[in-house]
């Protein structure tokens, strides 16, 4: 038997059951695709159901407001991505009639949507060849065919195309697609793959010249850069202070005042004041400092939690005052400020 076949046939016996995997309706696969880039399977399926839940169709998740699928979205992550799906479902319904588009080029044109996923979406809702080639796929091929030039590279790029094409289904191109994605999610996996019990372990180069372990080779690791972050949670009864992030990573997610960077003389008093007039009276009630970890970034973060005697008038005219329940609620936030309330939850109950 082939390759090929020796993979698509450990697929239909070996395969997770995941709903995804059940609909050829492409708003859902697109959905799934786009919920599963930089997210584990495990965690991503209960955000897919919450969003098929609330938006069944592509018009529902287009007519949604923003903070509706921010809220949604919390604690997944790369906001972004939530944004960006949200301009494609608008121009599914305003370009395409909300009729999602079913060719490669068009669905490639949506927000968001790179050849990764356009070659998902294609194939397994349309059953178009394209072969799809994410991290599961590039580790596989590179095992199986030995291919030692660095993968991040031009050069490692052209052949493991190359060498996928040479296996690719044009005749089941969904089936094939799904396969070695989760040959690559389950049996080749990156650090314990499962060589012993492989069922195209004779024809793997990399087993046979013991390079299992080296694959694929990347020559280019990313750079980290490392921030400072200091938050005020200003608090005056029950109510608190909050901005709108307008920019970067978080854009459009609600967090407190903060000031970035910079900090090598930081005076907390003076900090306050920048925000508050100086005779505003205050007590620090509590301060919380953690680390948090961006795909770029390593960031220190550090949260005070201030209680006012009057009411306060802030100096910066972005921030506005809620009702301290709503944060996280009706006001999506990221996972950093999260991680702060939960323990300010502990500490305050
Ligand atoms: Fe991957 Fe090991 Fe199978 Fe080769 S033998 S394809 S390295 S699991």
């Amino acid at each position: 038997m082939g390759t090929q076949s020796d993979i698509i046939q450990w697929y239909r016996s070996e395969k997770r059951d995941l709903p995804w995997r059940h609909t050829k309706d492409p708003y859902k696969i697109w959905l799934s695709e786009i919920i599963l880039q930089q997210t584990r399977v495990q965690q991503g399926l209960p955000y897919y159901l919450k969003f098929v839940e609330n938006f069944p169709q592509i018009s529902d998740f287009a007519n949604a407001s923003e903070d509706q699928i921010l809220s949604l979205w919390q604690g997944l992550g790369y906001y972004s991505r939530a944004r960006n799906m949200h301009t494609a479902a608008k121009t599914v319904v305003n370009d395409f009639g909300g009729v999602f588009p079913s060719t490669y080029e068009e669905i490639l044109s949506l927000k968001g949507v790179g050849p990764y996923t356009a070659a998902a979406i294609a194939s397994f809702a349309f059953d178009l060849p394209r072969p799809v080639i994410d991290g599961n796929v590039f580790r596989v091929i590179s095992r199986l065919f030995c291919i030692l030039s660095p993968i991040d590279k031009p050069q490692g790029k052209k052949e493991i195309t190359q060498a996928l094409e040479s296996i690719f289904s044009n005749s089941e191109p969904a089936t094939w697609n799904q396969a070695i994605m989760e040959f690559g999610a389950m049996q080749c996996t990156p650090k314990k793959p499962l060589c012993e019990t492989c069922p195209i372990q004779e024809k793997c180069l990399a087993f046979e010249h013991n390079k299992v372990l080296e694959l694929p080779n990347k020559e280019g690791k990313v750079k980290v850069k490392k921030m400072d972050l200091r938050y005020f949670d200003f608090r005056y009864g029950d109510k608190l202070y909050i901005r709108k992030r307008t920019a970067g990573a978080w854009k459009n997610l609600y967090e407190y005042p903060v000031i970035e960077d910079g900090l090598k003389d930081f005076n907390l008093v003076d900090a306050i004041h920048s925000f508050l007039p100086q005779n505003n009276s205050w007590k620090l009630k509590n301060k919380y400092t953690c680390t948090h970890l961006l795909s770029h970034r390593q960031i220190s973060a550090y949260f005070y939690t201030i209680y006012l005697d009057s009411k306060p008038f802030f100096l910066k005219s972005n921030i506005f005052e809620i009702h301290k329940n709503d944060l996280g609620e009706r006001y999506p936030i990221s996972t950093l400020i999260s991680k702060y309330i939960q323990q300010l939850e502990n500490y305050d109950k």
